[in-house]
């Protein structure tokens, strides 16, 4: 394929031999999110705290109109929120997924993993048993790309800009979940 660039189209693609096909890409506008998981699986963010520490963080000018600044987070982003989705899920990258290997014969678990999970979401064993080698692992032991978190609550900053916190955003997180995991989620 050969790429010709034409104004006001953007690049359009057409076959090095010219059988008159044309494809017009599609521009996947995609979003990060920034996801803060606190550490302890079963941890749900106290909601009146996150009220408070989100006023602070207006008063400080580390939110402006509930958008995240460079402050916090490198680059800003377009806005956040706290996530109680009621039993605990898998925050994870969403636009690519993400890839599950068994740490003892490093074969895929897709599959137990999300067996194991859907007893997990209700309180069940965060285990999983691998199909080819009978290997049981607990989730942590798992070998998962891009990384995950099993969590019941998280602050999730939206569209960012940046993939890291500041220090002042990690530390003012903090003050907020307790001792936490960062997971990136790309989202279509
Ligand atoms: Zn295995």
């Amino acid at each position: 394929m050969r790429t010709a660039r034409l104004s006001g189209w953007g690049a359009l693609r057409c076959d090095a031999m010219d059988t008159g096909r044309l494809e017009v890409p599609v521009r996947v506008r995609s979003r990060l999110d920034l996801i803060c998981v606190p550490k302890g699986v079963d941890d749900v963010v106290d909601a009146h705290r996150w009220t408070s520490a989100r006023a602070e963080w207006e008063r400080s000018g580390w939110l402006v109109d509930g958008a995240p600044t460079a402050e916090l987070v490198d680059g800003g982003g377009a806005s956040m929120r706290l996530d109680v989705p009621g039993a605990r899920v898998v925050y994870a990258n969403q636009l690519g997924g993400f890839r599950v290997w068994c740490p003892a014969c490093g074969e895929g678990m897709a599959r137990p993993f999300a067996k194991a999970m859907e007893g997990a979401r209700t309180g069940g064993p965060l285990r999983a048993q691998c199909a080819a080698c009978g290997v049981e692992s607990p989730f942590e032991a798992l070998k998962v790309r891009p990384p995950i978190r099993v969590g019941r609550s998280a602050l999730v900053f939206e569209d960012v800009n940046g993939s890291t916190l500041t220090d002042a955003g990690s530390s003012a997180v903090e003050a907020v979940l307790g001792a936490f995991d960062v997971v990136l989620r790309r989202v279509s």
